[in-house]
């Protein structure tokens, strides 16, 4: 059998075990925190946020700034149907009434119609969730929650690298959060990062997210409220400061990977690729096909090709509504719909262009099998 094609892993290299080793020997004591903060002030460089805090992963982040916000029992949150569990489970958690609305045919993000029509008096906050990389119409998001005094929130955990008119997506909200999970282009094996530009949000996440124990606090062992214990480590932000070092690499070479496949498909009919808009930059953490309906591609027909040819190709995020602790929204029928008939593929940063051509060869063999 043809050598497994793993879908992501992370881009890893003398830089990145040389601090986490420097990390493991002398980072405790007076130097415990050194690389989160390094971490920390090259992230908000990157992404030219004015504060940035380094949290166990982005559900954390996610949970943190949405306390922070205020947001509990009686709320409704605005989020895509379409998306993976961890941006919803925060605002379960606390109390408040998730709402799903379907998303755009063409970005696979949500719908600002949609989300217009979904507002009530009791809507808190919109969730802006750029799938795959591909980048939400913010612009539009933005408006509707100025209009409302709504806090537009962006989860852009597979965005890094995107960008919206120049600015870096997870910067445009609100606040925005990050995830360097293994599969992500960013990785410290688990990890986030909150960010925002508004002090005292800061402030608060701060707080919240080391017990509630306030930074101005003198007293030892004193919190002042019941927080989170959500903080990334020391070792993995070692990691984190390589990684970060090598961001342009790393969006170049997942951008590469998105663009061989591009060409190779390019003369294939009845499919689509994440789009990349004018003005906008996707960082493409996910290259994801959607065949058109005519095609008779199917989830169950791709799956098994895949795994016949030994790679691991998954399927595109079944509708949150759909799942059984929520309620069915079938109304949302883009979100519903396209996951019958999509894949995402394997684009780890090392892969080389015969593995992609494999890949490229089972997308072919399945829409001429269809
Ligand atoms: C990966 C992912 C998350 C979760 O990140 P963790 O760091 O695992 O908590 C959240 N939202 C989206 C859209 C993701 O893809």
């Amino acid at each position: 059998m043809a050598e497994r094609i793993p879908y992501t892993r992370p881009s890893v290299t003398a830089r990145e075990s040389g601090y986490v080793t420097d990390a493991a020997v002398n980072g405790w004591g007076a130097h415990c925190y050194d690389y989160i903060e390094r971490f920390e002030a090259a992230f908000r460089d990157h992404l030219g946020s004015r504060f940035a805090v380094a949290t166990s992963s982005c559900t954390g982040a996610m949970h943190l700034g949405l306390a922070a916000l205020g947001i509990g029992p009686g709320d409704e949150v605005i989020l895509a149907d379409s998306n993976w569990i961890a941006t919803v489970a925060p605002v379960v958690h606390l109390g408040a009434r998730p709402v799903f609305v379907d998303i755009l045919p063409d970005s696979w993000c949500l719908d600002p119609d949609k989300v217009r029509e979904a507002i009530t008096p009791r809507t808190r906050a919109i969730i802006a969730v750029h799938l795959y990389g591909n980048v939400c119409d913010m612009d539009r998001l933005l408006a509707i929650g100025n209009e409302h005094g709504i806090a537009v929130i962006e989860d852009a955990a597979e965005a890094v690298g995107s960008r919206h008119r120049g600015r870096a997506a997870g910067s445009l909200g609100t606040f925005g959060t990050f995830s360097f999970h293994g599969t992500k282009t960013v990785s410290t094996g688990e990890g986030g990062m909150f960010v925002t530009d508004d002090a005292a949000l800061h402030e608060t996440v701060l707080t919240l997210s080391n017990h509630g124990r306030a930074r101005t606090q003198t007293r030892q062992f004193w919190p002042d409220r019941v927080g989170f214990k959500y903080k990334m480590s020391n070792l993995q932000a070692a990691m984190g400061c390589a990684q970060i070092e090598r961001i342009d690499e790393l969006v170049a070479r997942k951008r590469a990977v998105f663009d061989h496949y591009a060409r190779q498909l390019e003369g294939l009919a009845g499919l689509a690729l994440n789009p990349e808009p004018s003005g906008m930059v996707n960082g493409y953490w996910m290259p994801t096909v959607v065949f058109d309906r005519e095609t008779g591609v199917t989830r169950e027909s791709l799956c098994a090709a895949f795994a016949h040819a030994n790679i691991d190709a998954r399927v595109f995020f079944h509708p949150l509504s759909g799942l059984p602790m929520f309620e069915d929204r079938p109304g949302n029928t883009w979100a519903w719909d396209i996951p019958t008939r999509a894949i995402n593929l394997p684009s780890f940063h090392d892969m080389t262009q015969p593995q992609q051509e494999r890949v490229v060869d089972v997308v072919r063999q399945v829409l001429k099998a269809s």
